[in-house]
């Protein structure tokens, strides 16, 4: 089964914990056992799984901004000024994470939070959330 979420982003880079709303999805379809896909279906964000702590979110948009710096000679800009965003989340994060689902939790570790990272906002962005139980489930 798979369900769309929208994340409503309110700043131009931004760090947005989507945990509990992919827990909640998989309370709802009442998956016990298996894995959930969180895919963004677009080219200026990407997913992390991390610690969700202010300082360290604060660490990784610096250091993501010290890496690939906005207004680098790049020929996307020409097209429409975000060329940092696109090559932030090509190079440095993914479109996806994935989860294991155990009797109906995720599998997260203590510190771990799925984080949304949004690098040319504020947008209604939407993520994709593909629930996938083991295959004994769909007996
Ligand atoms: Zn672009």
């Amino acid at each position: 089964m798979i369900s769309e979420i929208t994340v409503p982003t309110r700043e131009k880079f931004e760090i947005v914990d989507v945990t509990e709303e992919i827990q909640k999805l998989v309370w709802k379809v009442k998956m016990k056992h298996g894995i959930v896909v969180v895919f963004t279906k677009h080219t200026t964000t990407g997913l992390i799984i991390n610690e969700a702590e202010s300082g360290l979110l604060h660490d990784l948009k610096a250091k993501m901004k010290e890496l690939i710096p906005k207004g680098g000679d790049y020929l996307h800009d020409r097209v429409d000024s975000n060329a940092h965003s696109h090559l932030r989340a090509s190079l440095l994060l993914n479109p996806e994470v994935v989860v294991p689902v155990d009797q109906g939790e995720l599998q997260l570790g203590t510190w771990q939070r799925i984080l949304f990272v949004e690098l040319d906002g504020p947008r209604h962005r939407k993520l994709l959330v593909s629930l996938c139980p083991c295959p004994e489930e769909l007996e």
